[in-house]
């Protein structure tokens, strides 16, 4: 997510937090250091209302992580690697690098969030009943417990891209074996969750409750946007469906070698040719890829002497695919990058050519034109991302 930055890793998981996300932390400190703490705990100063609502918030950011790091250590236990978590303003995703590849997994994966955060609220909740009435803990762990019970709920709402909407494509997907069909129908339950959450904003803002209207109807421009996102990408999979990298990339037309310069890269290459990102070779061989964001690290005065071997994102430490690996399985690998190619290379390492996204535009066009049907294959994989 761009404008994150890593705050650490648990469990070698990336954890990442959003500069949206801080925005949230002083709106939800403000809301509770003059709205919940003083109702409760009437007669305390200013400071210490300030102070709770603080905790609180970063507290009830903490469950957050916790909910998300359920989904990828489980995730992780049914060998589905896990990048990193990330904190945003609308609460955490994890960014998982695949999907799950059974229904029973996705259930698995998906229902792990919302219980946790439940048990999280109840456990919340009986620590504060047992414990002696310490009234700023009290208060601290009620709104703790109610609030992460609400949330595991607000979850188990059964539209995608919310966990229950994960949940019931499972269970449709193991029901019929068919990921689409379970993918369509909980998308479309998503847009109408994601619809109405607009409307009860509306409703709320001409009720006189603006911000939280607005803000209910922001969440629900949020979720309509990835239901509809997801229904993309499951049309998208079911056309490439059995189409491997190796029949969709084109040559690498346009090479650079590591030791030009910028400057001969920009004007010999990318200018001429339209190229935004290019494959480089050293003695024939791929050594890396270089695109417009690598370019963009040097001040133009220093393109006449900084090499495209020392600017360029070097083969170890970039995403190849294979000729023979599913298409279905490289998309996600082009996604949030500005890189818009992939390099194929084969098991020696040399460049056969590139996967692009044009070209894959290209190849939808052709597919369409030519009325070439998809081949059909039970339950395949699928890329979407998960959100909760
Ligand atoms: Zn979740």
């Amino acid at each position: 997510m761009p404008g994150s930055f890593s705050i650490g890793r648990i469990g070698g998981i990336r954890i990442e937090i959003n500069a949206s996300w801080l925005i949230i932390l002083v709106l939800l400190t403000i809301s509770l250091a003059t709205s919940w703490f003083p109702t409760t705990i009437p007669g305390l100063r200013t400071t210490a209302y300030i102070g709770l609502g603080f905790v609180a918030s970063i507290l009830l950011f903490v469950s957050v992580l916790l909910h998300e790091l359920a989904h990828s250590l489980v995730a992780r236990a049914k060998g589905l690697p896990v990048n990193s978590i990330t904190l945003f303003i609308f609460g955490g995703v994890s960014n998982l690098e695949q999907e799950p590849r059974t229904a029973g997994a996705e259930f698995q994966l998906s229902i792990v969030g919302p219980l946790v955060s439940i048990i999280i609220g109840i456990v919340s909740l009986l620590i504060a009943a047992v414990l002696p009435g310490i009234r700023a803990l009290d208060a601290l762990l009620s709104y703790l417990g109610v609030t992460n019970i609400l949330l595991g709920i607000f979850n188990l709402i059964p539209g995608f891209p919310l966990d229950g909407g994960r949940v019931l494509r499972s269970i449709i997907w193991g029901a019929t074996g068919n990921l689409r069909a379970a993918t369509q129908a909980s998308t479309i339950i998503g847009q109408i969750v994601a619809y109405l959450f607009i409307l009860a904003g509306i409703l709320e803002v001409f009720g006189g409750n603006i911000f939280g209207g607005i803000w209910i109807g922001f969440i629900g421009w949020f979720l309509l946007n990835a239901a509809r996102t997801a229904n993309m990408q499951s049309m998208l999979e079911g056309m490439f469906r059995g189409v491997t990298v190796g029949q969709a990339m084109q040559p690498a037309y346009a090479t650079v070698e590591a030791n030009r310069t910028l400057e001969q890269l920009v004007d010999g290459v990318l200018l001429p040719t339209g190229a935004r990102t290019v494959p480089v070779t050293q003695m024939g061989r791929f050594a890396g890829i270089i695109s417009l964001a690598e370019i963009r690290h040097y001040p133009r005065d220093q393109w006449n002497q900084v090499t495209v071997g020392q600017a360029m994102v070097p083969a170890d430490q970039l995403r190849a695919v294979a000729p023979g690996q599913s298409l279905n399985d490289a998309l996600p690998l082009m996604v949030g990058h500005e890189r818009d190619i992939l390099p194929v290379v084969d098991l020696d390492g040399q460049l056969l050519g590139i996967l692009s996204r044009d070209g894959i535009v290209h190849l939808i066009e052709i597919r369409r034109g030519l009325n070439i049907p998809h081949p059909a294959r039970a339950g395949g994989d699928q890329q979407l991302p998960h959100a909760s």
